[in-house]
């Protein structure tokens, strides 16, 4: 303990001879693990390996910014903000493209907005819903100010915000985070959202057929009750975060009255820190409250009911 003050001047000089201390706060409003979720940071490694500021490896080669993610395109179309990290001046944008993308496509252009913060950092806001934008070129922005939505336009796979931080001096991009992998400790953030590698539930629910992560990323037809013969599939779909390579996933579905129907299970192929997994099975034929129990190692990790009414009888009379 007796070290503590001796190793905190040292931190704070530090600090200080670089110039950095925490002046930005989040571009995003709501809670880290509900609201919003960092998947990539800035990748350290300048070889072809991968290493996050936290030395772990939530990043892809070469990423230079921080991804921001969503729930769903659902989510992004009640409209989430987008908030000026710092007081600036906009610097550049571009608006006008399609913001739906589902997958990385090298070349597409995004919608994005750049601000001047400072007269220190160019802070690149990308991705950004078509149209959303409430800011225009010259315009000076207060920190905590709202500039735009999140989008997926441009080379992303699902509506996220990257944020992209560049020295006005030239030394290449910035990384906000302060974790020790980083070289230089920067420690941008006024609140630094924790580095999160936990395995938990992000979203699930039940769909009347066979997806692919296209319809899943879209919430096509998400519903908890089904019935013959307008249904003839339940599917169970799970959005997880921290899914690893060679994770056991291992679903039960019970009938009413507790009956064990089927069982699914499935080895984890990639490891991956936004992804579905699902199983389905044809439309049984017992009316009543069913449930879905999902685990991955063992582990409970959600039990979901769903509903089947009996048949229409007349449906089709
Ligand atoms: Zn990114």
């Amino acid at each position: 303990m007796k070290y503590l003050p001796l190793f905190s001047i040292l931190i704070f000089s530090f600090a200080q001879c670089f110039g950095q201390k925490g002046i930005f706060t989040l571009p995003l409003h709501g809670q880290q693990g509900i609201d919003y979720f960092i998947d990539n940071y800035p990748d350290h490694d300048t070889s072809k390996g991968i290493r996050d500021p936290y030395c772990g490896t939530k990043t892809y080669n070469g990423h230079r910014a921080t991804d921001f993610l969503i729930r769903s395109f659902k989510t992004m179309d009640s409209g989430v903000y987008v908030y000026a990290v710092a007081d600036g001046i906009v610097f550049s944008k571009r608006d006008g493209e399609y913001d739906r993308n589902k997958h990385m496509i090298i070349g597409r252009p995004c919608n994005y907005i750049c601000i001047l913060h400072g007269n220190k950092y160019y802070v690149y806001y990308n991705h950004l819903k078509n149209g959303s934008q409430l800011v225009k070129v010259g315009d000076r922005v207060k920190q905590g100010q709202a500039i735009a939505q999140v989008g997926s336009s441009g080379y992303s796979p699902f509506p996220h915000l990257d944020l992209e931080i560049r020295s006005m001096n030239g030394f290449g991009f910035i990384d906000p985070f302060s974790g020790p992998c980083h070289g230089p400790t920067y420690g941008l953030w006024l609140n630094e959202p924790a580095y999160d590698t936990g395995l938990y539930l992000i979203d699930a629910g039940f769909i009347p057929y066979a997806p692919n992560v296209d319809t899943l990323k879209e919430r096509y037809m998400v519903k908890d009750t089904f019935c013959a013969p307008t249904d003839d599939t339940v599917c169970f779909w799970a959005q997880m975060h921290g899914l690893r390579k060679g994770y056991r996933i291992h679903a039960e579905w019970y009938g009413p009255s507790g009956l064990l129907w089927e069982t699914f299970n499935y080895t984890w192929p990639l490891s991956t820190w936004n992804d579905y997994s699902w199983t389905y099975i044809p439309l049984p034929d017992k009316a009543g409250r069913w449930e879905l129990r999902y685990f991955v190692n063992e582990r409970l990790i959600t039990v979901k009911p769903f509903y089947i009414l009996p048949r229409k009888q007349n449906a089709h009379h």
